[in-house]
């Protein structure tokens, strides 16, 4: 490919504005930029200040941000509703989004290509209609975006009963607890299930198909379901600093990243090996009962543990809070942060296991830094990610729940135990090691990944 050629492309990357989604795509243009294109990231207006200092600065660095809006520019109310919020997304997003396109081309920047979030299927009609190239990128695993794209073809579940079993080309045998949340449970989140499916309205339109994921991570699914839209994986999208041999920690200034330093500091003090990571991502707002339950398991294990308790956002009142006087109890075992640089700390050798929801960010970060998990999935595709974490690329144990769907004290704690000092645990640590190594040869120079994202550039270069 001629870089100067490349460098006259600009592309566009429109994520869905929430942290699960940006920290993939804004992965991505920071690897086209590095491979020489010009990318600039297309967010909402509104989310400038709350989501985007908790991604990796650095990318943001080399990444022009370009504003589109999503009807909520001054926020969003207290009484938040999905359904609406994503009506007003698509109706002023894409009127926005147009009118950006058209104003990029009149100051010389046209864009030859908008690499949009699948989940904004209608951001495709957009880029069709100002004659540039539309490039899906699905967020979440070959393995459940088959899963939609077959129940998008009405070919899955309907009434399924409880104990059913489901036999999917390339899967191991799923069982209703198995499925993506909004599949097992179509009526409990009807607007994630037509969030989700949505993204396969078009794809068979869209000019391109990329994936967050890496080939011989899901090699049996890619075979088994072959799908007709045919994606190029071009993951982990992770920083390559994390993808290097060498990880050294990332150089992080002001005020907010002082804080999150402060955080490695108190992890660089314990030793290798040593430390329970407890993350539920940026989206799980969890119960007042479930929150005792994992208060319950983490007083009790003998390891320190740095727990990510996200604050609620107002509509999630009473979710995410402590049990009373945890802090005070676990001063001297713990530490709780309402966030953290999540790959820093996977990265850190003082990482022992990581309890996660298996959200597909966390689960391809977790493979490329070899930390084994406990996997306890709350919704969405989590639980599909989390029978694949445990009985496919055996890298960690899947809690049990009761028939409230909470997992109790001690079922954590005899999973934290199994894997820190478990016979299982040392299987699940060699296998994190195995693991690591093929995610980092997938975005190495001749990878199967760094092929495909090649591929796309120099696909990109000849518009
Ligand atoms: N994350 C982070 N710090 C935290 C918690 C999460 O940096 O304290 C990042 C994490 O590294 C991942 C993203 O937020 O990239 C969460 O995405 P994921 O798909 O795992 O879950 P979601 O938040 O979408 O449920």
């Amino acid at each position: 490919m001629e870089e100067g050629k490349a460098k006259s492309s600009h592309v566009l990357v429109l994520p869905y504005p929430i942290q699960g989604h940006i920290n993939p795509l804004l992965q991505f243009a920071d690897g086209l930029a590095s491979k020489g294109v010009k990318a600039s990231l297309v967010v909402p207006l509104r989310i400038h200040g709350d989501i985007l200092h908790k991604v990796d600065t650095s990318s943001l660095a080399t990444i022009p941000l370009e504003y589109i809006s999503d009807g909520y520019d001054d926020g969003v109310p207290l009484t938040f509703d999905p359904g609406a919020y994503d009506i007003s997304l698509q109706r002023v997003g894409s009127q926005t989004l147009g009118e950006l396109i058209a104003r990029l081309a009149v100051d010389g920047l046209q864009p030859v290509c908008l690499i949009y979030d699948s989940i904004l299927q209608w951001a495709l009609d957009i880029a069709h209609a100002h004659g540039i190239l539309g490039v899906a990128f699905l967020t979440q695993s070959y393995a459940v975006s088959s899963m939609c794209s077959l129940y998008h073809r009405c070919a899955l579940v309907a009434q399924a009963e409880p104990d059913a079993c489901f036999s999917l080309p390339g899967m191991p045998p799923l069982s209703l607890q198995d499925l993506p949340k909004f599949i097992a449970q179509p009526k409990a989140d009807r607007f994630l299930l037509d969030l989700l499916l949505g993204q396969f309205k078009n794809i068979d339109k869209a000019d391109y198909v990329l994936l967050n994921s890496f080939d011989c991570l899901e090699t049996g699914v890619i075979e088994g379901m072959a799908e007709p839209w045919s994606p190029k994986m071009i993951g982990p999208a992770l920083p390559s600093l994390y993808l290097d041999s060498r990880n050294t920690r990332a150089t992080k200034t002001g005020d907010e990243q002082g804080k999150l330093v402060n955080c490695l500091g108190w992890v660089d003090e314990r030793p290798d090996g040593s430390v329970v990571y407890v993350s539920f991502g940026s989206l799980a707002a969890l119960t007042v009962e479930q929150m005792e339950e994992i208060g319950g398991a983490l007083r009790s294990i003998k390891w320190p543990f740095l727990w990510v308790v996200r604050p609620p956002y107002a509509y999630e009142q009473g979710r995410n809070s402590l049990p009373d006087g945890f802090l005070d109890a676990t001063s001297e075992q713990g530490l709780v942060v309402p966030w953290c640089p999540q790959l820093e700390v996977l990265a850190h050798r003082a990482i022992g296991c990581f309890v996660s929801h298996c959200g597909w960010n966390s689960t391809l970060e977790a493979i490329s830094q070899g930390v084994p998990m406990v996997a306890v999935p709350q919704w969405s595709d989590q639980p599909t990610n989390a029978k694949f974490i445990s009985d496919v690329w055996k890298m960690g144990i899947r809690v049990e729940v009761d028939e409230k769907e909470v997992v109790r004290s001690g079922e954590l704690e005899r999973c934290i135990r199994e894997v820190m000092d478990g016979e299982t645990g040392a299987e699940l640590r060699e296998n994190g090691q195995r693991w690591k190594k093929l995610a980092r040869a997938a975005v190495a120079d001749g990878g199967s990944s760094d092929n495909n994202i090649k591929e796309f550039v120099a696909m990109v270069s000849r518009c």
